[in-house]
């Protein structure tokens, strides 16, 4: 196995001074040296073909002993310099001060088969500087979930960091699920996530924090040189900060777009949980509309405000961006380029808001009526508790008309529901169908949205069934749903239990609709 490694934010950005895992506040530094803890038994449990191919790894590389141990945490390639990150970050509203990699070790920056940069970074290797009063581990179920979401994620074209495998550890983690005082111990893993950059919100408003203004130029100067190369053109100074605020600001907003096309949810919105690339970053308490509610949220933590719901993610996104603007405000002479971006920030979401309306009805792009009659249909299936996934591949499934509503039955969750919507979605389905005709290309209709809803997505309840079984010690569960989720947008014949609505029993049981941060 052999991969190439430049480290170059270990080179540029200024190191703790004290090495190894001792918690404690580390001004002045973006990183501390800490190598991974031993683990018992390393076992690879699963790995993603498309990420071991960019970085040049082979299914025979992947198969020795040598890979387990590296993955795991016990050994260490020629070039790989591990280290824990320094951030802090705005919890559910409120400055927490420093946080930091508290059970991520990035083993250094791979350069890709494709020449691009790729740092490589294990979750639950451990403790390190920044694991606070916990102890850097992770347990199989939340590993699971983080390995395949990340996959799934990059397959529907939603950016996020990438997972490159998941190793079991051979050792138990102690975890109190639901924070009830009944901990218990569970298996452990290891994943490895695969990222550009693991810069977060939080990695910027540390310094500012801090008064650390020196500190902060450093690191925003180190990121647009390494991370945003079509800024290169532009040379350092106000422009080119504002410029890159923009680009922050205006991925965001096409990261908010497209949680909110596929239905995610992702549970923990804190800017410390914010990637500066605009990739989907730290899988947690995540979870996936079912029956289509903006008021929805998986994580149990969070069950009183709901401040991390569905539908208010593009506010949030917003509200993390302004908490970036102040940290970085230090840097600007003038605030208004700040402000200038977060515009950017709401016009952008608004026009990708208007083009996924056409997109998932299936309408050309730009049509004028998408938007309205898209509001619309998201208040008829809230109010009908009907499936969101299952209602828009349906909806391109059949030839538009108020009989397009019998085939999609089976979306709805409650048949009286369905019985006393029914006039209501037949009404949209006849304007629909209207304004559809006059496009009179039905092919290109079921083809965007067939572009634009996938048939299938990481449902709580399939993740949960591969957890059980995994727990059993059979992975054929996780290796099966990373298959159908490689393919996301095609019918898979065969595979249509993966793309059912939430059975029953799923409503209310842990990990299918509830989830808490214990992971
Ligand atoms: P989160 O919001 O779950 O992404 O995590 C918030 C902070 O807690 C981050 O600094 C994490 O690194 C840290 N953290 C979460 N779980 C652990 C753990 N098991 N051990 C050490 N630190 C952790
Ligand atoms: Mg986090």
């Amino acid at each position: 196995m052999e991969l190439h490694f430049d480290n170059t934010l270990l080179r540029a950005l200024p190191r703790d001074p004290i090495d190894g895992p001792q918690v404690r506040q580390v001004p002045g530094a973006v990183w501390s040296s800490v190598a991974p803890t031993p683990v018992a038994a390393p076992r690879v449990l699963a790995w993603s073909p498309e990420v071991a191919a960019l970085l040049g790894l082979k299914q025979d590389d992947i198969e020795t002993a040598e890979f387990a141990q590296v993955f795991g945490g016990n050994a260490l390639l020629p070039g790989m310099v591990p280290y824990a990150t320094n951030y802090g970050g705005h919890q559910f509203g409120n400055w927490a001060g420093q946080l930091g990699d508290g059970r991520a070790i990035s083993l250094g920056e791979a350069i890709a088969a494709d020449g691009s940069r790729q740092e490589l970074q294990l979750k639950g290797a451990g403790p390190t500087p920044y694991s606070r009063f916990a102890d850097g581990r992770a347990v199989l179920r939340s590993s699971i979930r983080e390995f395949l979401c990340s996959e799934a994620m990059a397959h529907l074209g939603v950016p996020t960091t990438r997972a490159l495998c998941l190793v079991g550890t051979g050792e138990d983690v102690v975890r109190d699920m639901f924070y009830d005082g009944h901990a218990a111990p569970e298996p452990g893993a290891v994943v490895c996530r695969v990222a550009p950059s693991f810069l977060r919100l939080g990695h910027y408003e540390l310094p500012a924090a801090r008064g650390d203004t020196a500190l902060l130029r450093r690191l925003v100067d180190f990121t647009i040189e390494r991370d945003f190369p079509e800024l290169s053109e532009l040379a350092p100074g106000a422009e080119r900060d504002a410029a890159w605020f923009t680009q922050i600001c205006t991925r965001t907003a096409v990261l908010m777009a497209h949680w909110m096309r596929v239905g995610f949810v992702h549970g923990v919105m804190n800017t410390d949980n914010l990637s500066v690339l605009g990739l989907t970053i730290d899988y947690g308490p995540y979870g996936w509309i079912d029956d289509y509610d903006p008021d929805w949220t998986p994580n149990t933590t969070d069950a009183q405000g709901r401040r991390y719901r569905f539908g208010w993610q593009p506010q949030v996104a917003f509200w993390n961006l302004s908490r970036l603007a102040g940290a970085l405000s230090l840097l600007f002479a003038d605030p208004a380029p700040l402000q200038e971006a977060l515009q950017a920030y709401a016009d952008t979401y608004a026009a990708c808001e208007r083009a996924d309306a056409a997109a998932k009805l299936g309408l050309p792009e730009g049509a004028p009526e998408a938007p309205p009659l898209m509001a619309e249909l998201r208040g008829l299936l809230h109010g009908a508790e009907v499936d969101m996934t299952l209602f828009f591949r349906g909806l391109g499934d059949h030839a538009p008309g108020p009989q397009a509503l019998a085939p999609l039955a089976d979306a709805f969750y409650d048949p009286d529901k369905y019985t006393a919507h029914r006039p209501a979605f037949e009404a949209w389905l006849t304007r629909y169908a209207a304004l559809c005709a006059g496009e009179d290309d039905e092919a290109a209709r079921q083809r965007r949205m067939r572009a634009a809803n996938p048939r299938y997505v990481l449902r709580n309840y399939l993740a949960q069934e591969a957890i059980d079984r995994a727990h059993d010690g059979d992975l054929t569960g996780v290796h099966e749903l990373l298959e159908v989720l490689r393919h996301p947008y095609d019918d898979q014949p065969g595979r249509e239990a993966f793309a059912r609505k939430r059975p029953d029993w799923a409503r209310t049981r842990a990990g299918c609709s509830m989830l808490s941060c214990s992971s």
